[in-house]
């Protein structure tokens, strides 16, 4: 029997490659809670009177995210006072990552317990069209645009648009050390040595122009296999259906990449996120505000045209924003969300 490395006392029970060390699952997950904490107080990413929205898709880092959230504000850990909501967004493409979520229930379980709200959204009443009808506009034209851009995109945006309707201060996304990781080789594989400006783990000088409301990541210090015993032996079940699209999405194989090259160097994913945040912070000083306006949606944009316009234009169908004009005016007299945006 193999005893746990932390406590000395119980049987371990997972053996963490990167430092050498067997750990049992009570000293597991107290030391992942505490990489959350430290992470959220390291970078003071949730304060006194945050109205913090969770992006929820559905996949285990979401539901950890939530379920510890929900803890961490019952035990006082994080401001009792932080309003926490809990969304999705449905992207309208068949096999939207939002039908993941086959099991809203257990959303709805861990937004029970912990007394969090929970809506969902769909792109469709946002933008009046839905991912699948900008991706065959864009078909139609020509363009090969990969539908995880499209909903990568067109998600960040309405993450914005949802939490500005909803007074959110800040939106918190599961992303776990194995995405930031692949974001840092990405980055250096497309030569993209500005886009390390908007990468880390703090609020604080968001360049992105998507990011008026700060992003905020958590478990971006988790790793995903750690996550995934966390949320089996908390009730959150692994119904990990991926997205079809996932497979020919460049992540995905950077995935396996990473795997391979862990063998070799255990530490290779904190390497890789450690060395991003320190360029990160060159990089933002170096980069200019933005300070264009898109011309056709008004946001600001590096660009005279913002990406999410760019892509209504490239599908034909930049007349969401008049759709989108026309659900603001029909949507103030009645709305509920008005209400809770106060
Ligand atoms: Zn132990
Ligand atoms: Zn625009």
């Amino acid at each position: 029997m193999v005893i746990c490395s932390k406590c000395g006392k119980r049987e371990a029970a997972f053996r963490r490659e990167s430092s050498g060390e067997s750990l049992c699952l009570n000293c597991l997950f107290r030391e992942m809670e505490d990489t959350v904490l430290k992470t959220i107080r390291r970078y003071q990413l949730i304060a006194s009177g945050d109205r913090v929205g969770i992006a929820v898709s559905g996949g285990k880092d979401s539901l950890v995210l939530m379920h510890m959230l929900g803890l961490f504000r019952r035990q006082g850990k994080i401001p009792r006072d932080t309003y926490l909501l809990a969304f999705s967004v449905n992207e309208g493409q068949p096999f939207s990552c939002f039908y993941r979520m086959s099991r809203v229930d257990i959303v709805k379980k861990i937004a029970d317990e912990y007394g969090i709200e929970y809506k969902t959204f769909a792109f469709k009443d946002i933008y009046g069209y839905t991912a699948a009808d900008i991706s065959q506009g864009l078909w139609s034209k020509g363009k090969n645009t990969h539908m995880c851009t499209i909903c990568g995109v067109l998600r960040r945006r309405a993450m914005n648009i949802i939490g500005k309707q909803h007074g959110l201060t800040k939106i918190a996304t599961g992303h776990n050390i194995d995405d930031e990781a692949q974001t840092v080789m990405l980055n250096v594989m497309g030569n993209d040595l500005k886009r390390f400006a908007w990468f880390g783990a703090t609020p604080e000088n968001e360049v992105d122009e998507d990011k008026f409301i700060p992003r905020i990541k958590p478990l971006r210090l988790l790793r995903e296999e750690e996550i995934a015993i966390y949320a089996y032996y908390h009730g959150i079940p692994l119904m990990e259906l991926e997205c079809p699209y996932v497979y020919t999405n460049p992540r995905y194989k950077l995935k396996f990449t990473l795997a391979k090259m862990e063998r070799d160097n255990p530490n290779i994913k904190y390497s890789l996120v450690s060395f991003g945040d320190n360029l990160s912070k060159l990089v933002r000083k170096g980069v200019e505000p933005t300070i264009h306006k898109c011309k056709y949606c008004g946001y600001p944009s590096s660009r005279e045209v913002c990406r999410v316009c760019e892509l209504f234009q490239e599908a034909g169908l930049l007349d969401y924003l008049t759709k989108m004009e026309r659900a603001d005016k029909q949507e103030e007299p009645t709305s509920s969300n008005a209400s809770t945006a106060s």
